[in-house]
């Protein structure tokens, strides 16, 4: 590899050793960058590389809040604002017991490239907290956001940076956090976060719109093979927001989704989760608190299998939804082993990078990377702005229309940059480098920052 890329891949491998994800994700991003660098000799001169994988700021703060019973608990938030070369920093927060910085960086990092690939004017941000939601009332769900809204607000802005929901923050969350918002404000700028109910500035489509985008993607990737979506198997992980989404989507289209899994196992449906029954009960299961996917086994008579993971079982398509990591080595071989032609990460890296090297080694599969497949959400989210903005709303089918034709450039923007470095149909590289370009070009023309 080359020498200037071995050397910012060392550096980080030093400096953050422990961080475990956020250089899982240095190390896969940059190792798609070795053609470019080699034609951009300039970018060594300004140690662009090195500025990358260096948050432009990240806050760290305290939140404490009140439990029902009167006892006061403290967990720690986090925003990153990691590259706001393209446009106000833009991404999720994570609610989850394991949110750490090594997370937070490695989620603002993949967003970088990712907001890139949409073509819309965002830069790459996170943040959570380390709160289990698990279990709380509405109440204290309510008082820990505000407490952390109470934090967040001064760093933030509709022009500044925009956070929105991901694992643990959904609309109930983005309401409180959004009230907060504007009682310390005390102004209307609902720009500041998406995800928002319609009531207050929300998008139509916005809760689809992961699941739906990675269809669309997953369906110019079917074209692309002179293959289509009909009668295919699909396995799924996770039961959150987005897997229902492709669930949705998948039916519409005359495919199935055959399992969902979660921290207690996985189910294997073989009629598929096709059924407008079956798809709402995802929301269900998701508002119960319970995190048990067994409950979808009890209800409609399934198999479930404890403690495993559903990549075993053999399908047409795997689309891992649940989380980061998800997929090993074991079960990147299962995949392999099952003859499964296409491999279409959702959630965002979920998959090793040695699992990951070994599917995109394997003849006559495709693989295609989470920042670009899972892309639909934020930039559907960049369509919530630009109606906020206009301080109107557009309709479902406009929408979706527009998440349709993003999905599209991203895919053929993906494997147009892979062409051009001559590394054929390769989905993985061709995000990467596709997301690179244009966030390098940003920087190189604004100078030192
Ligand atoms: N958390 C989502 C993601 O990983 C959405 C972020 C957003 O809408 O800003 O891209």
């Amino acid at each position: 590899m080359n020498a200037y890329l071995n050397r910012v891949l060392d550096d980080v491998r030093t400096k953050h050793s422990n961080e475990p994800e956020f250089v899982q994700t240095v190390e896969e991003v940059l190792s798609s960058l070795e053609p470019v660098i080699d034609q951009h000799p300039e970018y060594e001169k300004v140690d662009l590389l090195g500025r990358m994988v260096e948050p432009e700021r990240m806050y760290t703060f305290r939140v404490t809040w009140e439990d029902d019973n009167g006892n006061w608990h403290t967990n720690t938030g986090y925003r990153c604002q990691f590259n706001g070369a393209i446009g106000p920093y833009k991404g999720g927060l994570r609610f989850q017991k394991n949110v750490c910085p090594s997370i937070i960086k490695f989620l603002g990092f993949e967003q970088t490239f990712k907001n890139s690939l949409t073509g819309l004017p965002m830069g790459g941000g996170k943040g959570g907290s380390d709160f289990d939601p698990a279990g709380k009332s509405d109440a204290e769900i309510m008082r820990f956001c505000q407490a952390f809204m109470s934090a967040l607000y001064r760093y933030i802005g509709p022009d500044v940076d925009v956070p929105a929901g991901d694992m643990g923050v959904g609309g109930r969350e983005i309401g409180f956090l959004f009230g907060q918002y504007r009682r310390l404000k005390a102004t209307f700028e609902n720009g500041v976060l998406t995800g928002k109910g319609l009531s207050y500035g929300g998008s139509l489509i916005r809760p689809e719109a992961t699941g739906y985008g990675a269809v669309y993607y997953l369906n110019e990737v079917l074209a692309h093979e002179n293959d289509s979506i009909e009668g295919k198997t699909i396995a799924c992980a996770g039961f959150g927001n987005v897997t229902w989404g492709i669930c949705k989507k998948a039916a519409e289209l005359g495919a199935k989704v055959v399992t969902l899994s979660g921290p207690d196992g996985y189910i294997y449906d073989p009629d598929g989760v096709v059924t407008e029954e079956k798809i709402n009960y995802l929301l269900e299961m998701r508002s119960s608190g319970r995190n048990r996917v067994q409950d979808y086994a009890d209800k409609f008579g399934v198999k479930f299998v404890a403690g495993e993971k559903p990549y075993g079982e053999k399908v047409d398509i795997v689309m891992p939804s649940a989380m980061q990591n998800d997929v090993h080595m074991e079960q990147a071989k299962q995949i392999a082993g099952n003859g499964t032609k296409y491999y279409i990460e959702v959630a965002n890296m979920p998959t090793t990078n040695d699992a990951l090297n070994f599917l995109r080694e394997q003849p006559g599969m495709i693989v295609a990377p989470s920042k670009a497949v899972n892309a639909g959400g934020v930039a559907t989210s960049g369509l919530e702005m630009s109606q906020n903005s206009e301080r109107l709303s557009w309709t479902a089918e406009e929408v979706d229309a527009q998440l349709h034709k993003i999905m599209k450039n991203i895919h053929d923007m993906s494997a147009a940059a892979a062409e051009k470095y001559g590394l054929g149909y390769d989905l993985v590289a061709g995000a990467n480098i596709a997301g690179f370009d244009k966030v390098a070009q940003a920087m190189m023309e604004q100078g030192a920052f």
